[in-house]
């Protein structure tokens, strides 16, 4: 993608998040726990890889083990993340894909690319001054691009 291609996506992402703020809100019970599972992130006890299921995470429930403790343990990623709805839209939209994917790659690295992809545009859309970078290759970014769009579409509508 040129960087043209890449400012025209943008902006029509960005006036595809000009919806009702309500909706750009995580909805934990309708997310698989991508949060969890993508970032990197430290606490004083454990560093979490980066696209591994944090050690405190229930994998049947998926549910936290620790959710009350967080703040004790020193857990302030956690504490702190906030998705803005991107968690729901790209667990539904990977939900309705995983019957007859049948894509090259696995479909969970798309489904935590496009998480990052699409956590990052709407950050930098509720807050211009504090642009986040996403470093994807260019090959990446043109094989994620319909991956995104359909996840912003997805945001927009009822769940
Ligand atoms: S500590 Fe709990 S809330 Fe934080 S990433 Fe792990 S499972 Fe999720």
């Amino acid at each position: 993608m040129t960087d043209g291609e890449t400012d025209q996506t943008a902006g029509r992402l960005n006036r595809q998040l000009d919806i009702d703020k309500e909706k750009l809100k995580p909805d934990c019970a309708a997310c698989d726990a991508l949060c969890c599972i993508t970032p990197r992130f430290e606490a004083p006890d454990y560093q979490k890889p980066l696209g591994v299921r944090c050690r405190n995470l229930d994998s049947q429930t998926l549910g936290c083990r620790i959710y009350q403790k967080r703040e004790a343990l020193g857990y302030i990623f956690c504490l702190k993340f906030d998705c803005f709805g991107a968690g729901q839209a790209v667990s539904r939209l990977f939900r309705d894909l995983a019957s007859d994917w049948q894509g090259e790659e696995s479909i969970e690295r798309f489904k935590f690319d496009v998480f990052v992809l699409l956590y990052t545009q709407i950050s930098n859309h509720l807050f211009p001054g504090r642009q986040l970078e996403m470093e994807a290759d260019p090959e990446s970014a043109e094989k994620l691009k319909p991956f995104l769009e359909a996840a912003v579409n997805l945001l927009g509508q009822d769940s």
